[in-house]
């Protein structure tokens, strides 16, 4: 439960531009635990390949040293273990297993908003950790600053060591990961096959596996070689869904890239107008090419009333009328998004 998973591993990842920072932050860790970046904080949206870094870190301390005691857990199972701890009043020995350890790992710990009696308790062994130069490894689906039901005093603490954003892959990182992942399966496939798939599964790592699979099984049980062909049949539903609706991602990450922001630049609560801006365009476009509702849409860009979306798309609307740039920006994007 507390273990590692054996092929999340550096060796494993594969490097582009999205998540070069974070891998470059992990590898300074497993090199210096406890001294280069601690805590590390690494944040993004989902299937972007944070759990696996954290493991790779772990793999990387274990197979320095046989001995050490690394734990993992999802920010829910401390919960539930703290809680239960304290039903049985073992909360001493609690505290005494996590300040034990020489590294721990705690994934997605938007979980912990608004638990006060873990934040409370963690707080007490962050603290602990800290001093005792034990690394920690923490994860977020967004930036610490943002999780709404946390305490101001970890949020400032979460920050002490360095906190790096995990971006959605590229184009060309989507298609080295497909590479990647057939070269294990000892799957041929195609340069042109992992293009074409990398083309229309845009949304995250997780996806992009999930499709690969797929195909490897259809591949497997047809006994035909992994082609265009093959993959437009067995991912024959995924791909009409594709083409049926611009999904929310692309439209974040098109905006983002097209203002050469970040796409949790999107999702954040920044407000100056370098950001500001992108975000309500980007709302105006998921309004107009979406069915999503309203306050789906406000949701997706991290979870904001759809009133400000309405808002948003009055604005945008109001300035494609006056502003000539927005006029442009906006038919660009509605360009590039449904051609
Ligand atoms: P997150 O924790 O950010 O939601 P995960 O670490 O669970 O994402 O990644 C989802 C899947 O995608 C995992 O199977 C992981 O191994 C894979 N993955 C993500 N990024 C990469 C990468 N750069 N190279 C290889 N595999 C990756
Ligand atoms: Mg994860």
């Amino acid at each position: 439960q507390h273990h590692l998973v054996d092929n999340y591993t550096f060796d494993n990842f594969v490097e582009g531009k999205s998540n070069q920072l974070a891998l470059a932050a992990a590898r300074q860790v497993a090199e210096n635990p406890g001294s280069a970046y601690n805590p590390l904080f690494l944040y993004g949206g989902v299937g972007l390949g944070k759990t696996h870094l954290m493991h790779a870190v772990g793999n990387a301390l274990k197979s320095q040293n046989p001995g050490a005691k690394v734990v993992y857990l999802h920010s829910e199972r401390f919960v539930a273990d703290m809680v239960k701890a304290l039903q049985l009043n073992a909360i001493s020995d609690f505290k005494r297993y996590y300040r034990s350890v020489d590294a721990l790992l705690i994934d997605d710990i938007q979980f912990f908003a608004k638990k006060d009696r873990s934040q409370e308790e963690f707080f007490h062994t962050f603290n602990a950790l800290l001093e005792g130069g034990q690394q920690m490894i923490l994860t977020c689906d967004r930036y610490p600053k943002e999780i709404d039901g946390l305490e101001e005093r970890l949020k400032s603490r979460f920050g002490w060591g360095l906190t790096v954003a995990v971006e959605p892959p590229e184009l060309e990182t989507r298609v080295a990961i497909l590479m990647n992942k057939a070269n294990q399966a000892r799957v041929e496939l195609p340069p042109e096959a992992a293009f074409f798939i990398a083309q229309r599964i845009r949304s995250n790592v997780r996806e992009l596996e999930g499709a690969l699979k797929r195909v490897i099984a259809s591949a497997h049980f047809t006994g035909r070689p992994v082609d265009i062909e093959l993959i437009k049949e067995s991912l024959k539903d995924l791909l009409a869904l594709q083409d049926k609706q611009v999904s929310l991602d692309n439209i974040q990450r098109t905006v983002a890239e097209y203002y050469k922001i970040k796409v949790a630049d999107l999702m954040s609560r920044r407000r100056s107008r370098s950001v500001a801006r992108p975000r309500q365009v980007a709302m105006a476009l998921a309004k107009e090419l979406t069915n999503h509702s309203l306050p789906e849409i406000g949701d997706s860009f991290g979870g904001r009333d759809h009133t400000t979306v309405l808002h948003a798309c009055r604005k945008i609307k109001e300035l494609r009328e006056t502003n000539s740039d927005i006029r442009e920006d906006y038919k660009n994007l509605l360009r590039s998004l449904t051609t």
